[in-house]
């Protein structure tokens, strides 16, 4: 990726600090008496570079104490989660009955009308209707 200068559009070889203007080394003489106040793309690309590296490093660091701490765990885990799977999944079993259970009870507490009954009343001979049929 190279960079461009802003002025003559030649290619960059400083750039202001915390600025996105680049200059090549003509306009940069030209428009700063202090080349110092440049940074020289090349240093800030080195520096970049080893920034990068560094963070890099970290990662793959942590990536393995990671990888580390993962498999000791699965050896603990191993042992107990085909029991605490089984725990949990009677658990929700046991959670939905009860839920089902309270839905029953509150429709049926709230369908206690007369409409309701004759409903049940027909659906109860249609029943026997059909047992009849075969
Ligand atoms: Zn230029």
């Amino acid at each position: 990726m190279v960079k461009k200068c802003i002025i003559c559009q030649e290619e960059a070889v400083y750039k202001i600090k915390d600025n996105p203007d680049y200059y090549c080394q003509e306009c940069a003489e030209e428009n700063f008496a202090d080349l110092s106040l440049l940074v020289r793309l090349e240093e800030e690309a080195q520096r970049l570079k080893y920034f990068l590296k560094e963070k890099m490093d970290d990662l793959l660091n942590k990536e393995e104490e990671l990888d580390k701490r993962v498999i000791i765990k699965d050896k603990i885990q191993d042992k107990t989660q085909d029991k605490l799977q089984d725990k949990l999944q009677d658990n929700q079993l046991t959670n939905n009955n009860n839920n089902n259970n309270q839905n029953k009870n509150n429709s049926e507490s709230n369908e206690c009308s007369e409409n309701n009954k004759y409903k049940e009343d027909n659906e109860d001979n249609e029943d026997e209707n059909e047992l009849q049929d075969y």
